[in-house]
């Protein structure tokens, strides 16, 4: 049998706050009472909204919290040749193009699960006259991307209707969370992930991209997201 590998990804916007503490226990608990290994990865790649000094501060909860973690720390922002090499994976196989529409042409779309705009596909056969290219997107279609999470419960989404194409790289050039997040739990051979179910949603899109970059699928497992009043104010994910 295939050694339980599992992960806590922290984005480094600050402190660690209760949602992602219980994402840290949940992943690590699992992955201990499995016999496994619980690795660290550092989501410094939103340079934009990371706060000086909060990876460090995290890494000390954990420690102070009595949560070893296995193996050398991998920190997304040190990783952009993968991404790239991943990019140009599916650029060779006629997947991504880019789009050059701004949040406010797409405002009138519809709203996704997760509350972000659905995609409606605007620049999908090339760039209106006088449009800059601005962020690069993945040509997505009406396949049901159906997975079994280990809380959750059976799901599926139709990425065509409920995203639409979606972002791999930003207007401001850096990788998208979604590419980046298949691209290293790939990488770190992770089998497991447990995390937050405010993830949810984003999951489809991931096994969408490791389908297409002939990457493998770990198991889900979705906690139930913890929140506060002020948690309940952040916006969705991009
Ligand atoms: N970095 C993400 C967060 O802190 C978690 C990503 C993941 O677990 O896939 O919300």
């Amino acid at each position: 049998m295939e050694k339980y590998r599992g992960r806590f990804a922290p984005s480094p916007t600050g402190p660690l706050h209760f949602g992602s503490l219980v994402a840290a226990v949940g992943s690590y608990l699992e992955a201990k009472s499995r016999g496994g290994a619980w690795l660290l990865r550092m989501e410094d790649l939103d340079t934009p909204r990371a706060q000086p000094g909060a990876a460090d501060a995290i890494l000390r909860t954990l420690e102070a919290c009595g949560m070893a973690w296995d193996g050398d720390i991998v920190y997304q922002s040190r990783r952009s040749v993968a991404y790239r090499a991943a990019l140009a994976h599916l650029e060779a196989q006629g997947l991504v193009y880019a789009c050059g529409c701004s949040r406010r042409e797409i405002a009138d779309s519809g709203l996704g699960p997760d509350g972000a705009l659905i995609y409606p596909g605007t620049c999908r056969n090339g760039l209106a006259p006088g449009k800059q290219a601005r962020a690069i997107r993945v040509c997505v279609d009406h396949e049901r991307i159906d997975f079994e999470d280990l809380v959750q419960g059976n799901l599926n989404q139709d990425l065509a209707a409920e995203v639409g194409d979606f972002v791999l790289r930003r207007a401001d050039g850096l990788y998208a969370y979604q590419l980046a997040v298949v691209v290293d739990d790939a990488e770190q051979k992770i089998t497991d992930v447990v995390r937050g179910a405010d993830l949810l949603d984003s999951t489809p899109r991931q096994i969408y991209l490791q389908r297409r970059l002939g990457l493998p699928a770990p198991r889900y497992l979705h906690l139930p997201a913890a929140s506060n009043r002020a948690d309940r104010r952040r916006a969705p994910r991009r």
